[in-house]
C-alpha cells in the first residue's frame, strides 16, 4: 500500500465582531477569527496537511487571499475542493490527526460535530478524524487571546489496487 504523510499549521488573530468558525461549526464566543475567508483554522490546517502530503504546495496558491473569489468562503467548500484534487491525483485521506490550541472557549463540547461536519466533506468516517483542544497555559498569541491556532497531520493512502507481487 502506498502512503504519504502530510502536516499542516494555521495561525489567525481573535477579534470582535467576527463568528468563531472550527472545523466547519460555529462556536458561541465574544470574538471570532480574522481572516479573508471564515478564517477556520482548523480546516485551513487540515487541507495544508492533505496538500502537503502530495506536495501539491499550500492553500494560499489554491485559494490566494488576495482573490475577492475567497472573499468570507465557507472553508469547508475549500476542503471538498482539495479533497477533489488529492483524489483526481488517486489518493484518499486515511486518517487526520489534529490539535486546536486556544485558551477560551472551551472547544471540547463541539468536537464530535467537528469531526462530523470535517468526515462527511472528506468522505470518510468520523473515527478516522482526530481533533484535540489545549490552551497555551496562557503562553504566546494563544495564551494570550490574541489568537487561535491549530496543527494537522493527514495520512494519504493511494486508490490505486494493491500491486500482484506474484
Ligand atoms: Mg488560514
Amino acid at each position: 500500500m502506498k502512503i504519504r504523510i502530510g502536516n499542516g499549521y494555521d495561525i489567525h488573530c481573535l477579534v470582535s465582531e467576527r463568528p468563531l468558525i472550527l472545523g466547519g461549526v460555529k462556536i458561541p464566543h465574544e470574538k471570532g477569527l480574522l481572516g479573508h475567508s471564515d478564517a477556520d483554522v482548523l480546516t485551513h490546517a487540515i487541507m495544508d496537511a492533505m496538500l502537503g502530503a502530495l506536495s501539491l504546495g499550500d492553500i494560499g496558491h489554491y485559494f490566494p487571499p488576495s482573490d475577492p473569489k475567497w472573499a468570507g468562503a465557507d472553508s469547508l467548500v475549500l476542503l471538498s475542493q482539495v479533497n477533489q484534487l488529492i483524489k483526481e491525483k488517486g489518493w484518499q485521506v486515511n486518517n487526520i490527526d489534529s490539535v486546536i490550541v486556544a485558551e477560551r472557549p472551551k472547544l471540547k463540547p463541539h468536537i464530535p460535530i467537528m469531526r462530523d461536519r470535517l468526515s462527511t466533506v472528506l468522505q470518510i468516517n468520523a473515527s478516522q478524524i482526530s481533533i484535540k483542544a489545549t490552551t497555551n497555559e496562557k503562553l504566546g498569541p494563544e495564551g494570550r487571546e490574541e489568537g487561535i491556532s491549530a496543527y494537522a497531520v493527514a495520512l494519504l493512502v493511494s486508490l490505486e489496487p494493491e500491486e500482484n507481487i506474484y
